[in-house]
């Protein structure tokens, strides 16, 4: 007796059924590596926040400033992997380049980390996801970061209450890792954040600020 085989139509029904159980599976699976990238950079800004404490029990309770090209402080007396300093995104999408670096907010740049004087520390956000000094789109600091004739990631990268930047990138889902000033580290939503006072903050010297002062 002849086997019958499969017909035409039997076979596209199969593919048609295999391609939509894909397209379900597909975006948990992107979900679930975001949640694991945004995890991993996380990670990454707990690990900079003991490097930066670290630095302040040598120097006098003090953090480098902004423009003191900050990473190259902290790497490789403080953190030995370079890739530490970046966000989890960037090292995915352009391994090896100095894109995504993290920014420091500029009010909290040579702050006195150790031995009091400052006020909000965990509401204050230190360092985190953010453009560089001289970009204000990702795809713009990716070009400048791979044709830069400059030292690269340990430019002045920051963000802050002045230069290009005012807020954090949200690149994980529509939030931002953040390092505080008090070491912990959280994902914030999209909102004001350098308003002082608030549930987060840029916090900085001066007239506005008043959350430290440069004397300290
Ligand atoms: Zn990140």
């Amino acid at each position: 007796m002849k086997t019958k085989g499969f017909t035409l139509i039997e076979l596209l029904v199969v593919i048609a059924i295999i391609a939509i159980l894909a397209a379900m599976l597909l975006p948990a699976l992107n979900r679930a590596q975001q949640n694991a990238l945004k995890a991993s950079c996380l990670s990454n800004l707990k690990q900079v926040g003991l490097a930066f404490h670290m630095y302040a029990q040598d120097w006098d309770g003090f953090t480098p400033a902004y423009n003191t090209r900050w990473h190259s402080r902290l790497h490789p007396t403080y953190i030995s992997n370079r890739e530490t300093l970046r966000c989890s995104i960037g090292t995915k999408k352009y391994p090896g380049s100095t894109n995504y670096f993290f920014c420091m907010n500029t009010g909290a740049s040579g702050v006195r980390l150790i031995g009091g004087g400052v006020r909000n520390m965990s509401t204050c956000i230190f360092v985190g996801d953010g453009y560089s000094v001289y970009q204000s789109t990702e795809a713009a600091a990716y070009t400048n970061a791979t044709t830069s004739t400059g030292s690269g990631y340990d430019d002045n990268w920051y963000m802050g209450s002045y230069g290009y930047a005012y807020h954090p990138v949200y690149r994980h889902n529509e939030k931002a890792n953040v390092l505080f000033l008090d070491g912990h580290v959280d994902s914030i939503p999209m909102g004001p954040v350098y308003v002082a006072g608030g549930q987060y903050h840029f916090c900085s010297y001066g007239v506005s600020g008043i959350d430290w002062s440069p004397t300290y």
